[in-house]
C-alpha cells in the first residue's frame, strides 16, 4: 500500500505562466474584492491566468471621489519575493517602508518597492490630497536568481511619454521599454508596463516584442483590438507572437498594457508573499508574526496579522 501524499501545511496559490505560443485574444473576468474600505477589481491572478510575463498581481481601483476619511489606508504588512509597482491615474498614495523609504505616488510617477527576501510597508491616502483616487497596484515576481536581492524603494518622479511614429495616441512607459522609450524603474527580468492613451477616432499602433506575452485592461473610454471591442473590467490576454498591436477608439480610450517573456518558474503566492516552497511561506509567516526579518514601519495603527496558514490567503495586503 502506498502512503497518501503528504498534504502541504500551506494553502498557497500555485501560479504558472501558461504563456501562449501564439497570438490570442481572450478575456478573463476580474474578481471584486476590498482593500480595507476601498473596492478593488482583482484582475490578476484570476482563474486560468496567473502570470503575464513576471507580472503576478494587478488590482484596479477607482475612479472615486471622497470628502472625508482615507480610501487607501493599509497598515504595516510584509512582502517577499516581489516588487510592488504603484501607478496612479488620479490622486495620491503615500508609501512608507521599513527602510525609511518614503514617496508619494501621483499621476506620472511610479513607485517601485523591491522586497527581496523581506520588507514591510504602509500605503495610505495622504492628509493633503485631491479628494480623488484612481489607479492600479501591480506586483512583479522576482526571478529565483534575484529574489534575495537587498530590499529597496525607488520613486521615479516622471516616467517617459512617447508618441509612436504612426501617431494615434500617447504612451507612458512606467516599466521596461516600449516604442523607443525606457522607464528608469529597475526590474530584474524583461518586462513592459505602459499607460496608453488612444486619441478619438484614431488607432494607436504599438511595436511589441513577439517573444513576450501581453495583457491589457481598459482604464476608460472605448477601445478595440483586432476588430473586437475590449470591455472595461476584464483582463484581455493577447498571447505572444505579436510584432505590433493596434488599439482603435471611437471616442478616446485609456488602457494599461503589461507584458514580458512567459515567466519560466512556478511560484507559490500566499498572502503577500511570492515563494517557491511551502516551507518558505511557513518561515516568512513566523518571522512576521514574531517580529523578525521584515523590519518595522512607524504607523498610527497596529501592523496587520498574517492569516492562518491553512487558509487560502489570496494576495490582499489589507486582509
Ligand atoms: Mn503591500
Amino acid at each position: 500500500m502506498s502512503e497518501a501524499p503528504k498534504k502541504s501545511p500551506v494553502h498557497a496559490e500555485v501560479c504558472l505562466a501558461l504563456g501562449a505560443t501564439r497570438r490570442r485574444l481572450e478575456s478573463y473576468p476580474p474578481r471584486e474584492t476590498k482593500l480595507g474600505v476601498l473596492p478593488v477589481l482583482r484582475t490578476l491572478p484570476v482563474k486560468d491566468r496567473r502570470l503575464i510575463g513576471p507580472w503576478c498581481f494587478l488590482d484596479r481601483y477607482g475612479p472615486l471621489s471622497f470628502t472625508d476619511g482615507r480610501p487607501m489606508d493599509v497598515a504595516p504588512h510584509p512582502h517577499m519575493g516581489l516588487q510592488t509597482v504603484t501607478w496612479l491615474l488620479e490622486g495620491e498614495i503615500a508609501h512608507g517602508d521599513s527602510l525609511r523609504g518614503e514617496g508619494v505616488a501621483r499621476p506620472g510617477t511610479v513607485n517601485v518597492m523591491t522586497s527581496g527576501d523581506g520588507i514591510a510597508h504602509t500605503e495610505r491616502t495622504p492628509a493633503a490630497n485631491s479628494g480623488r483616487l484612481s489607479g492600479v497596484q501591480l506586483w512583479v515576481a522576482l526571478p529565483d536568481a534575484h529574489r534575495r536581492v537587498a530590499p529597496s524603494f525607488q520613486h521615479v518622479a516622471e516616467v517617459p511619454t512617447v508618441e509612436p511614429p504612426g501617431g494615434g495616441g500617447l504612451v507612458q512607459v512606467f516599466a521596461g521599454r516600449l516604442a523607443g522609450a525606457s522607464s528608469p524603474a529597475r526590474h530584474h527580468s524583461a518586462i513592459v508596463g505602459a499607460d496608453l492613451r488612444v486619441h478619438p477616432g484614431e488607432t494607436l499602433v504599438l511595436p511589441l516584442d513577439p517573444g513576450h506575452e501581453h495583457g491589457v485592461i481598459v482604464l476608460g473610454g472605448d477601445a478595440a483590438l483586432d476588430g473586437r471591442p475590449l470591455d472595461e473590467g476584464p483582463l484581455h490576454y493577447l498571447g505572444t507572437r505579436r510584432e505590433e498591436a493596434g488599439f482603435a477608439s471611437r471616442s478616446g480610450a485609456r488602457l494599461l498594457l503589461i507584458g514580458g517573456p512567459p515567466f519560466p518558474e512556478k511560484v507559490l503566492m500566499w498572502w503577500n508573499f511570492v515563494a517557491r516552497t511551502p516551507e518558505e511561506i511557513v518561515q516568512a509567516r513566523a518571522d512576521w508574526e514574531e517580529g523578525r526579518r521584515f523590519g518595522e514601519v512607524s504607523y498610527d495603527r497596529p501592523r496587520l496579522a498574517a492569516p492562518a496558514l491553512t487558509r487560502l490567503a489570496r494576495p490582499n495586503p489589507a486582509s
